[in-house]
């Protein structure tokens, strides 16, 4: 009987870590993480491991979005891992549309994904709900964290029925934080004011770069941003967005770079389209 057990054991545990083996995504060695913005919030991650992950796609409607991917959303390429804040415009945009060209699962805030699939937007089967400090993951190695962001989330939708467009409550706005295969970690901010448990989530989370709004009005303004990043968060890399795409929103890269004058963060910009490599 003795000897059984310690079989089955033994199977069980042999089992567990062929399961774990499974979860473990490859990287190549020296392999990078790509990062393209699309303008507003919009981002494609290509991971280490090979996935695309695309955050707040505002595309067709988006005045800074890539001309090829204005143009033909399947231009954007394959598409694993769609993630998206909060219900605004300038943030789900496109988002249905490229999971279901794609059959790729839209994953986003419970109460937002709720009003997609009860109003016919989104397929259920396509979507998946969580909330914040809810943990998900996605694909082999990658893990992706829903945080607090300090905003609102509303959903406008055309009914066909009426042609007339309708406001729909849509839970709260989120940030993410996504960790890649290699571990490293991007804290999408989505759209926040500022709010004192950014201390807490970078105490609990640890982020390597931030993707961090700049713009005011709706979100944080430059001052803001910068006094977030260099006094609570000190990630190794910031990247400021949302700004340059709403004349409400006003802040510039500039006054952002100003405000971080001085700070150990480095400050990484990047124009609409541009591709980068770290
Ligand atoms: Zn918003």
């Amino acid at each position: 009987m003795k000897t059984f057990i310690r079989q089955t054991i033994a199977w069980a545990l042999c089992a567990l870590s062929m399961s774990a083996f499974a979860q473990t995504a490859s990287v190549p060695a020296g392999a990078k993480t790509e990062l393209l913005w699309l303008g507003q919030a919009g981002f494609r991650i290509k991971s280490p491991g090979g996935k695309t992950i695309v955050i707040d796609p505002w595309l067709t409607g988006g005045p800074k979005t890539p001309a090829p991917i204005k143009a033909d959303i399947a231009a954007l390429g394959k598409v694993d891992l769609l993630l998206v804040t909060h219900a605004h415009v300038d943030h789900i945009g496109d988002a249905p549309a490229l999971a279901k060209m794609h059959k790729t699962v839209l994953y986003g805030p419970a109460d937002m994904i709720t009003p997609l699939v009860t109003l016919g937007i989104m397929p259920a089967e396509l979507t998946h709900r969580f909330n914040k400090t809810g943990s998900v993951k996605p694909l082999p190695g990658i893990k992706v964290t829903a945080v607090q962001a300090e905003h609102s989330s509303l959903l406008v939708w055309k009914n066909p029925a009426t042609e007339k467009l309708e406001s729909h409550p849509a839970g709260e706005a989120v940030g993410y934080i996504i960790e890649l295969e290699n571990g490293f970690k991007i804290w999408h901010m989505g759209d926040t004011g500022l709010f004192g448990d950014m201390k807490f989530i970078t105490e609990r989370y640890k982020p390597d770069l931030v993707l961090m709004p700049i713009g005011g009005n709706f979100t944080m303004d430059p001052d803001d941003a910068a006094f977030a990043a260099r006094t609570w968060i000190k990630p190794k890399m910031v990247i400021p967005m949302h700004y340059n795409s709403n004349p409400l929103a006003k802040g510039t890269l500039e006054e952002f770079q100003n405000a971080m004058k001085g700070s150990e963060v480095k400050v990484v910009p990047m124009t609409e389209g541009q591709n980068l490599a770290f």
